[in-house]
């Protein structure tokens, strides 16, 4: 079957997915209506279309494994995809060996209108960074999301704050176009599962959750390759860069109104000297929130001005065990995230910068 015809084809197709799929996975808020218009942007294109996915700035798993997910689902259809994220445009460990990675185009060779954008996993137009400018130039877009604060800056908005991942959402639209999965998909979409439920560990691990990651490995993916991969394995020098951060941590169980507070920075001095690399520091701050006397946890992650402490620029991460709504404080400081996993950045000297996040709890 030609392109032309298979997109052709998807209104009949999706309608027959939509009916056969029964009820959805996730209870979720997103209205038919917002469904019917994602599948008519996608049926809608013209011929020869292009077709741009993009991601948040420093995709973790959710972004980028929520983005080729879905564009290897929208390749079988035939449709022309490309993806990508904005600069520093750079594919790091673990997610370097994501199925689909050969969909991807540095942002400055991406089309500048495309006829559809597709967005996944931002809340907020500005962290799609300098591709911000695309929801302008495209002929139409889609929000692919799970952010609760999500602003809703696109044409059609396919949000669920009730999702654990961006990528429940790809499952369901990828469903009710009609495209199956394949063990390439299922790999995608189970990187970004894993990673957004902390290894199917957070509170809305639900028991659709559940279902959705066995359907996914029923195709064939090696679960415990991929979780190593994503959560037990760093390089040595990596391990001995922890063991200075967690030393250096510092507890405050007065904080956040006696729910206490735990936190540690890393610098790029530290990075420097164990000869690694700024995502092996992703786990950081999962090491760092065990502290039982805490509820809040927080990771500084110095990314800039080494050479003048005081104009420093950190990549700040929150996380709450349930007491306190650290996006509440993110968004404050400038941010965004989740209720209990939030993060922003921030510039000033690094007693500057935990002063403020004390008093915004
Ligand atoms: P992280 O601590 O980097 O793992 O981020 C946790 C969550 O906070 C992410 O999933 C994002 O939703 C959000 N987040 C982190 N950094 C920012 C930022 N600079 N601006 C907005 N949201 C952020
Ligand atoms: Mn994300
Ligand atoms: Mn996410």
């Amino acid at each position: 079957m030609s392109r032309a015809a298979q997109v052709a084809a998807l209104a009949t197709t999706a309608a027959q997915a939509v009916a056969a799929a029964g009820p959805a996975t996730e209870a979720g808020p997103i209205a038919e209506a917002d469904w019917a218009a994602a599948l008519a942007a996608v049926r809608d294109l013209p011929a020869d279309p292009e077709i741009l996915l993009v991601c948040h700035l420093n995709p973790d798993g959710d972004a980028l494994g929520s983005m080729l997910g879905c564009g290897l689902g929208l390749a079988q259809l035939g449709l022309p995809v490309r993806a990508t994220f904005p600069p520093p445009f750079e594919l790091t460990p673990p997610f370097d060996r994501l199925p689909g990675s050969e969909l991807l185009v540095d942002p400055a060779v991406a089309p500048a209108a495309p006829d559809l954008l597709i967005c996944f996993d931002a809340a907020s137009a500005n962290r799609l960074g300098e591709l911000a400018g695309r929801l302008d130039t495209a002929g139409t877009s889609i929000v692919v999301d799970h952010h609760a604060s999500n602003t809703r800056f696109g044409a059609v908005h396919l949000v669920d704050p009730g999702a654990a991942a961006t990528s429940v959402v790809v499952e369901q639209l990828l469903r009710r176009l009609g495209v199956p999965l394949d063990e390439a998909i299922a790999e995608c979409l189970y990187v970004a599962l894993s990673t957004d439920t902390g290894s199917f560990k957070f509170d809305l691990t639900t028991p659709a959750v559940h279902e959705l990651a066995a359907r996914l490995l029923a195709t064939g993916l090696r679960p415990a390759e991929i979780s190593r991969r994503l959560f037990d394995s760093r390089p040595f020098g990596a391990m001995k860069l922890y063991g200075d951060v967690l030393a250096r941590a510092t507890l405050e169980p007065d904080a956040a109104d006696g729910r206490g507070l735990v936190w540690s920075y890393a610098t790029l001095a530290d990075l420097a000297r164990h000869g690694q690399h700024r995502h092996v520091l992703e786990g950081l701050i999962d090491a760092v929130r065990v502290a039982e006397e805490a509820d809040v946890a927080c990771v500084l992650k110095q990314v800039a001005h080494a050479s003048d402490p005081d104009r420093s620029e950190w990549a700040v991460s929150l996380r709450s065990k349930g007491a306190v709504d650290v996006a509440g404080v993110a968004v404050g400081l400038g941010g965004g995230g989740h209720r209990l996993a939030a993060g922003f950045t921030a510039h000033g000297a690094l007693d500057e910068v935990v002063a403020l996040i004390r008093a915004a709890l």
